[in-house]
């Protein structure tokens, strides 16, 4: 019987991963197959306890289990529990672990793809759930000198505010933390000083209810900023596609989701990821999607 690894969100029509997984199971010829479950939130227990049987080997989760997963589980490493969000889970000797491997896939795409040196720098964040929590810890990790968070249920901003101040107390850091009002993005004074801003909002994904749409206005994103969108499809986003006329640089998810999701293989599989050959899948899979 073959091996699954399950991708569990909801919903996941826009998803890329299993096209660009399914390529990197195929090149070590593993009698593995990546499958994607839309589960409702009402099934996410179920979905989990599944996972427990002996052919599942491990998942992804994405929106919107990231942090409703974490109680689930038989554990999670040090740095999901530091951020509080989970997007990978591995089954050892029959226990289900979970990771976090989108801190580690959004600093190496900012690296490589985006150019960008965090340290010293004041960023702005869109969005306090799941990828919000690992973007901010791990820009928190890099030595951000500033980082506001803005959130449409702004009591979730504070949650994660707190969260952070309490790892610079730990840590040393010396940074502005603070939540912003969502209100606030409307005036391009709440941008004027800041180097860099993340959408961590599905705003704009395709297929979800705020296809099209932008979080931000073009007129308050100032030239030469780096903006940075999560969401790879449409590439480019409604907001990346604002920004670029505003005369920002960009940078969108696609390298985050394969940065992140090469590292889920390692866990998953404990070989390299082929992650050229998942990048050009992940591209192609986008490119005939949008045909
Ligand atoms: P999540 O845990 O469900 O969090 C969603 C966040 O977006 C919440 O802060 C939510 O605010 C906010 N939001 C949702 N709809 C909104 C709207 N219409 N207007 C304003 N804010 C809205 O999801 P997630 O896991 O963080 O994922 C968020 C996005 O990032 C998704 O598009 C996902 O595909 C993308 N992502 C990409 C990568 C990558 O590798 N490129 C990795 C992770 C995630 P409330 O608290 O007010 O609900």
């Amino acid at each position: 019987m073959p091996g699954f690894v399950n991708l569990i969100g909801y919903p996941l029509k826009h998803s890329l991963s299993p096209y660009f997984q399914q390529e990197a199971l195929d090149y070590y010829h593993l009698d593995v197959c990546y499958q994607a479950w839309e589960v409702r939130a009402e099934e996410l227990e179920t979905a989990i306890s599944r996972l427990r049987e002996p052919q599942h080997l491990g998942a992804n989760v994405t929106v919107p289990y990231k942090e409703a997963v974490m109680p689930l589980l038989d554990g999670v490493d040090d740095l999901a529990a530091l951020v509080g969000a989970v997007n990978t889970i591995v089954k050892r000797d029959g226990d289900l672990w979970g990771y976090n491997t989108d801190v580690g896939g959004f600093v190496e795409a900012l690296k490589a793809r985006g150019n960008f040196d965090v340290g010293g720098k004041r960023a702005i964040v869109l969005g306090a759930g799941g990828s919000a929590r690992a973007v901010s810890f791990a820009l928190a990790r890099e030595k951000i000198s500033s980082l506001l968070i803005a959130n449409r249920t702004p009591e979730r901003a504070r949650v994660l505010v707190k969260g952070l101040r309490h790892y610079a107390a730990q840590t040393g850091l010396e940074a502005e933390i603070t939540v912003l009002l969502w209100q606030a993005l409307a005036s391009e004074r709440t941008f004027a000083d800041c180097q860099l801003v993340v959408n961590c909002t599905p705003v704009g994904m395709k297929y979800s209810s705020s296809e099209g749409q932008s979080p931000l206005a073009g007129n308050v994103i100032p030239e030469g900023i780096l903006v940075y969108d999560l969401v790879y499809n449409p590439s480019p986003s409604p907001l990346l596609q604002l920004s670029r006329k505003a005369g920002a640089n960009i940078l969108g998810g696609l390298p985050m989701l394969v940065y992140q999701g090469a590292a889920s293989f390692k866990l998953w599989m404990g070989r390299e990821a082929p992650v050229g050959l998942m990048h050009d899948k992940a591209r192609q899979a986008l490119i005939e999607g949008n045909k």
